[in-house]
Order: C-alpha cells, then sequence, then structure tokens
C-alpha cells in the first residue's frame, strides 16, 4: 500500500485520493492551498450572499433568512456564531436527531440553542424505524450511521421547503477537508449528487424499502428530498463557510469553548486523541472501527492527518497514534449490537465481504491481517521534503495551549470546567431519545 509522504493517508482513503509526483495526496495540497486563498474577499462574498438573503426574507416578511444545519458540536456552535453574531442573521436551526446520543452531545446541544439564543426545530425518528435502517445498511454498505448522515444531509431541505427559507449554511466540505475532493477555486455548493453518492453511499431512502429489510415507507420519511421543481422554485442554495473561513477545528472549538462554553470529552477515548470533534454522536467509535475493518485505516489516521497539515504534530507522532488507536475494537460495539438484535458473528460476517483485499489477507488460521500499515512507512522516499515546518512548540497537538482538547496519558489535562466535571463519569452512556 501506498501512503502519503506527508500526512498518514492510504492510496485505498475514501471516497477519493490522488498523490501527485511528490508523493503528496490531495488531501494535503487541498489544505495547502487555503495559504494562497484572499480570505477577507471570500468573506466580502458571503456578505453580499448573506445580505441579499436577509433583504429578501424582511420583504417576504419570513423571520428566517437561513437554516444552520446542526448537530451540537463545535461547528454547529461556529456557524451559528457567525451567521447570529457576527453577520446579524436570524438563522433557524434544524437536527435530526439519529437516536445515538452521548450525554454530552445532548448537553451541547441544548447549550447551543441557549447561549446563542436561537430557535431550533429537532426531529426525532422513532428508534425502531432506526433499528431497521441502521441494521439493513450495516448489512448492505457497512454503515451504522447511514440514517444520520441521510436525516441531516435531507431535512433542512423539507424544512426549507416547508418554511420557504431559501439558503442553507453548511460546515466544512468533509469530503474536500479529508482527501481533497474538490478545490478551494471551485467554491462548491451542496448537489444533491454529493449527497447521494457520497453521503448517502448511493442509496436513496425508497431504495431500502422492501422485504429482506422490513423497511416500510413510513420509516424513511425524513431521508426522502422534496422534488427538484420545489427546490427550484424556491431556488434553494446550500454553501459551505469553508469555502469562506480559514478551517481549523482546533481554533474553532477553543473560541467556541470560551464564547460560549462549549462542552469538550473529558476523555481518554477508544479510536482518538481528539476531545473535541464528535462529541454529539455516540457511535462514532464502532463507525470508525467499521472504517478500519473495511479498509484498513479508522479515525486516528484522519485526525493526525490532520494535525500533521495544519504543522501541530510530525508524521512520526501520527504514526505512534495510528498505531494506538486505529485497530482497536470499541467497548461500545456491544451495546449497537444489543441494540441492532444481532450478534458480532453476524456483525463479523456482514463486513467480511467488504473487506478491501488491497490491505486484507486472510492468513492460514482464516483471520483478517493487514498486509501493510503506515508503521511500515516511516522512512519512505520522499518524506523529508514533503515535510511543513512545525508551529511552535506551545501550539503543537501537545503543547500548553492546546491541553484539555487531546488527549495523553503523560500530560494533565485540564478538567476543571463544570462541563468536564459533569461529563466526567457520564460521557459513555447511551440516550437514545
Ligand atoms: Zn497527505
Amino acid at each position: 500500500m501506498k501512503y502519503c509522504a506527508r500526512c498518514c493517508y492510504p492510496e485505498n482513503a475514501k471516497p477519493t485520493i490522488i498523490f501527485d509526483d511528490e508523493g503528496i495526496c490531495s488531501g494535503c495540497r487541498y489544505h495547502e492551498s487555503r495559504g494562497k486563498i484572499n480570505w477577507q474577499e471570500r468573506q466580502e462574498i458571503l456578505k453580499e450572499i448573506l445580505d441579499e438573503h436577509k433583504a429578501k426574507a424582511r420583504e417576504a416578511g419570513n423571520p428566517y433568512d437561513c437554516i444552520i444545519p446542526v448537530s451540537g458540536g463545535k461547528d454547529s456552535h461556529f456557524q451559528t456564531h457567525l451567521m447570529k453574531n457576527i453577520f446579524g442573521m436570524n438563522p433557524l436551526l434544524v437536527t435530526y436527531n439519529h437516536a445515538f446520543n452521548s450525554q454530552l452531545g445532548v448537553r451541547n446541544l441544548s447549550n447551543l440553542v441557549e447561549k446563542l439564543g436561537v430557535d431550533l426545530i429537532r426531529f426525532t425518528a422513532n428508534p425502531e424505524s432506526v433499528r431497521k435502517i441502521s441494521r439493513y445498511m450495516l448489512k448492505t454498505v457497512g454503515d451504522l450511521t447511514w440514517h444520520y448522515h441521510a436525516g441531516i444531509r435531507t431535512l433542512p431541505f423539507q424544512i426549507a421547503v416547508k418554511y420557504k427559507i431559501p439558503l442553507i449554511i453548511w460546515g466544512e466540505h468533509g469530503f474536500a477537508e479529508l482527501t481533497g475532493l474538490v478545490t478551494l477555486e471551485d467554491m462548491v455548493e451542496f448537489t444533491k449528487w454529493t449527497r447521494q453518492e457520497h453521503d448517502m453511499r448511493g442509496y436513496e431512502a425508497h431504495d431500502l424499502v422492501n422485504e429482506e429489510s422490513g423497511i416500510e415507507e413510513k420509516d424513511i420519511f425524513p431521508y426522502i428530498y422534496p422534488d427538484d421543481e420545489e427546490i427550484e422554485e424556491l431556488d434553494v442554495r446550500g454553501i459551505y463557510m469553508s469555502n469562506f473561513y480559514y478551517w481549523d477545528a482546533l481554533g474553532h472549538a477553543k473560541k467556541m469553548k470560551e464564547l460560549y462554553d462549549f462542552g469538550i470529552h473529558p476523555g481518554p477515548r477508544e479510536k482518538t486523541f481528539i476531545l473535541h470533534g464528535k462529541t454529539d454522536d455516540h457511535a462514532n467509535d464502532v463507525h470508525d472501527y467499521l472504517k478500519y475493518l473495511k479498509f484498513g485505516y479508522g479515525r486516528a489516521t484522519d485526525d493526525v492527518s490532520m494535525e500533521i497539515r495544519h504543522g501541530r504534530m510530525t508524521r512520526e507522532e501520527g504514526i505512534e497514534l495510528v498505531k494506538k488507536y486505529d485497530a482497536v475494537k470499541p467497548r461500545t460495539l456491544k451495546t449497537y449490537l444489543n441494540f441492532l438484535q444481532i450478534t458480532e458473528n453476524q456483525f463479523f460476517e456482514w463486513i467480511e465481504p467488504m473487506r478491501d483485499t488491497d490491505i486484507w489477507e486472510k492468513d492460514g488460521k482464516g483471520n483478517w491481517e493487514p498486509n501493510d500499515s503506515i508503521a511500515n512507512h516511516i522512512s519512505d522516499q520522499g518524506i523529508e521534503t514533503a515535510r511543513i515546518p512545525l508551529v511552535t512548540p506551545e501550539d503543537r497537538t501537545f503543547g500548553m495551549y492546546n491541553l484539555g482538547f487531546y488527549w495523553r496519558e503523560d500530560l494533565t489535562i485540564d478538567n476543571s470546567s463544570q462541563v468536564m466535571r459533569d461529563f466526567q463519569t457520564s460521557s459513555d452512556d447511551f440516550i437514545i431519545l
């Protein structure tokens, strides 16, 4: 397997990654291209778009001038902060309740609404429908969180049409951030195609309705995209804030903690060292484990690659963390097997045909083993020239200003805030509503 000379991504990274002549991946190049963008000019463009929508909403007598799809995490806080307190918009927040909540996630969602003083529509899918969909999509495409992606990428459009709010404010373009699927010059907007192709793995809601799945029409309402005519008539558009702001998850999390008391995971976590991301969603660990089972890399690879690109971590430090986290089987797997009413054997049987045989091989005893890993690529050709300068020691991933945002056993983490105390013991709890 070929690995990026700068970060830790393998060439089978999903959805698509490209390596250039210097052995550097498209995600690293995307990140690098940010340095060439005139962000002030971008923010002026954003202001124009927002002013236009604000004026239209006023003219139409609509109290809301944009929709923000939220989960309650750091990006939700940041997007709402931008819209409400920087640009003076009156957003309507929309969230799809996927039923796999963590206590901290529920706390952060209510914190968002309370501290930023905004209205929220929360659609709660009934657990039985979630169970059927999650189980079927686990079996079909190896994804137990399909309903999250489908829900949060669809519901805001249903609400847009219903309440006649034609502007949807997304955070980062996730696929661009990780593997550089698009370029910053393109200033891409949300499309129905990427929603289906990437977020929903090529499936529309109706594809799930059949005898085998037991999924019925009544189970799929939140995932049905409005008719093209309705979308066109209202002229709905979805814009990504990562096209207008230099995107730095850590920077945003710090600011949101300081301004609005955004809550951070107390750590340790099983699949990553990052404490400020994915706080809302309790099935993450299993989701990340599934990625590992299929493609041989997991969440830690995503997270260290981002840190390396920001110059906060060396590639060697990143590799150590990948070795520590990516292969871990999370304790929450049991919780979800119970919820889905399947056995662990069943789980592994379903995943078996989805193993990427470019990385996975069966040994003599019938066990799957990866035939390569980033740990074998510490001194590949091109690594020295691919390096980017590190930031000051204080700002490094485990530097003094970043303590509390990352987990490392040998460093004391400041757990003194109220939020941390509250969640010290309960952050692993799984709650349905
Ligand atoms: Zn890379």
